[in-house]
């Protein structure tokens, strides 16, 4: 596009023809090998002494070896009184160099914003940055800049209040709200309520015409922003409004909410950390009131909808944004915990009562139920599997006239010992069941019975050998009398077997007790 005057200075002198409010060049004019004769001269004529012009320049970090961190004009900065320590602690916002701007331009004149942008961690723009630091000064974005001048306020000082807010002007309450990180979120209108978009070909065309019906419709008492809106050039953004915003639409948003005095502020991480907590919190309660999975899962579906719409209504009429994302994940990470624990709970509840529901109290061995439950259980397992087992029953001597001689309370007390004494002397795959009053069973999986006699003989023994404490702290010994019946020599049946080894049992306590009879017949 060679132009003996340069092209930027042609279309900035073909608009002011027609008094805009403000000619803003979202655009770096750098010094250029490639320009053509006089273009920069040009172009500086043009904007030097226009008030209503405006140009760009760009911080950046590059290694002052490579480039020298130039003073800025003293007219660009800003003072800000009030707490500003977090400003000069944010990322986004503090500078160490600058990328210079054409001498004419850079010293020609006041009206030099600054473009530089923070994207969220997503890639998306959803704030602008209305002041830098640099060289411990600061200084005002560009399109902050081109907004005090049009609302006639004080570009040279601004202040900032105990809530970080910027303070535009005290009289109107004017004021943008920032973020500790030193951005401002913009509050998107969308390109209906923001800009009018015009090609810079047609403008070319009009000047080239002397079109001043176009010009002055296009550009009598506007705000023009002059910008790339290519996806060439690297100024297309993604935003909440679409992935190809330009960055003089960016721009005008941003224009708009300051004259609007409309911004979006956005609660703190304490606040988004509380209100989670509260989700979850309100979560877990329907978790614990709901009696099924289902019915939970709706309410708290519901829950999320409602709070959803809380956080748009919020936004719509109190600009404030509060947290979406973070309370909702919590939420739902509430309900699948709160099932994984309802569920080791419940579980954990049923084993309890199951236990309870097979267990003597007195004794802690397995019960009646439990006993004739295993018996038939073990003469099933044994007619498939063909395999013999065993049934010791075992029952204490006299015990009517220990009970007559110590207490009943001193016949507990033994019975729970005589109990723990059997228990001892089995393995883990044999069964231990009182089966009523002081008579005990002991059912012996896969033994046949030599192995169970054996077992029978060891008990009597060890209830033999052992004294058993009374409920009065004496010591006593007593002794027990066993039978055992062994599937398949003696029975088949549960019956049969009980009635088997009750026999033995009596001729234990024929031939005089504290011993182990496992035949009937010599
Ligand atoms: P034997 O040697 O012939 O078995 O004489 P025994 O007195 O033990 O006679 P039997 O087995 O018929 O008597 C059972 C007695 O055991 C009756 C009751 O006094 C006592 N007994 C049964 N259940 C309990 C109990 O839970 N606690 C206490 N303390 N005694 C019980
Ligand atoms: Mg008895
Ligand atoms: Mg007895």
């Amino acid at each position: 596009m060679a132009c003996a005057e340069g092209f930027w200075a042609k279309l900035a002198k073909g608009m002011e023809k027609v008094n805009p409010k403000a000619i803003v060049f979202d655009l770096l004019f750098v010094q250029n090998f490639k320009a053509y004769g006089n273009t920069d001269k040009a172009l500086s004529d043009v904007i030097k002494g226009k008030e209503n012009i405006y140009v760009s320049m760009n911080f950046d970090n590059q290694n002052e070896e490579l480039r020298k961190a130039i003073d800025l004009p003293e007219s660009l900065n800003t003072n800000i009184e009030g707490d500003i320590g977090f400003l000069k602690k944010a990322e986004y916002i503090n500078f160490k160099n600058v990328r210079g701007i054409i001498p004419e331009l850079l010293y020609g004149t006041d009206n030099i914003g600054f473009i530089n942008i923070a994207r969220d961690k997503d890639g998306i723009i959803r704030s602008k940055l209305p002041v830098f630091v640099y060289k411990d000064k600061f200084y005002k974005h560009l399109t902050l800049l081109v907004a005090l001048d049009l609302l006639k306020l004080d570009i040279k000082n601004l202040k900032i209040d105990s809530e970080h807010n910027l303070i535009l002007s005290e009289k109107d309450k004017r004021f943008i709200p920032l973020q500790d990180n030193g951005k401002a979120y913009l509050n998107w209108y969308g390109p209906a309520f923001t800009y009018e978009y015009i090609p810079v070909w047609e403008v070319d065309k009009a000047i080239d015409k002397n079109d001043l019906k176009f010009l002055e419709d296009k550009f009598k008492n506007k705000i023009v922003y002059v910008g790339v809106t290519t996806t060439s050039s690297s100024d297309v953004k993604s935003t909440p409004l679409s992935a190809r915003y330009a960055g003089v639409e960016v721009h005008t948003t941003f224009l708009n909410n300051i004259l609007d005095n409309n911004f979006i502020k956005k609660t703190n991480l304490i606040f988004d950390i509380v209100i989670s907590l509260i989700l979850a919190a309100i979560t877990g309660l329907i978790v614990y009131r709901s009696k099924s999975v289902s019915i939970a899962s709706v309410k708290v579906f519901v829950l999320i909808v409602l709070y959803t719409l809380i956080t748009l209504v919020v936004m719509h009429y109190m600009n404030l944004w509060i947290p979406l994302v973070l309370p909702i994940v919590c939420a739902v990470a509430t309900i699948t915990a709160s099932y994984a624990v309802k569920y080791i709970i419940t579980s954990r509840d049923y084993e309890h009562t199951y236990k309870l529901a097979v267990t003597d109290a007195l004794t802690e061995m397995y019960n009646h139920r439990y006993f004739q439950e295993q018996m038939k259980l073990n003469i099933d397992n044994s007619k498939r599997y063909n395999t013999p087992f065993s049934l010791i029953m075992i029952d204490i001597d006299f015990f009517k006239k220990f009970n007559d001689k110590y207490g009943h309370q001193s016949g507990d007390a033994v019975l729970r010992q005589v109990a723990s004494t059997i228990k001892k002397n089995i393995r883990s795959t044999d069964i231990p069941c009182r089966y009523g009053g002081e008579e005990m069973a002991v059912i012996l999986t896969n033994t046949d019975k030599e192995a169970a006699t054996t077992v029978a003989i060891k008990i009597c023994e060890a209830v033999r050998q052992r004294e058993f404490e009374l409920a009065t702290g004496d010591w006593t010994h007593v002794t027990i009398s066993l039978g055992v019946a062994t599937m398949p020599d003696n029975s088949d049946s549960v019956q049969g077997l009980i009635e088997y080894a009750d026999k033995c049992l009596y001729i234990a306590k024929e031939n005089g007790r504290n011993q182990v009879v496992s035949e009937t017949k010599e």
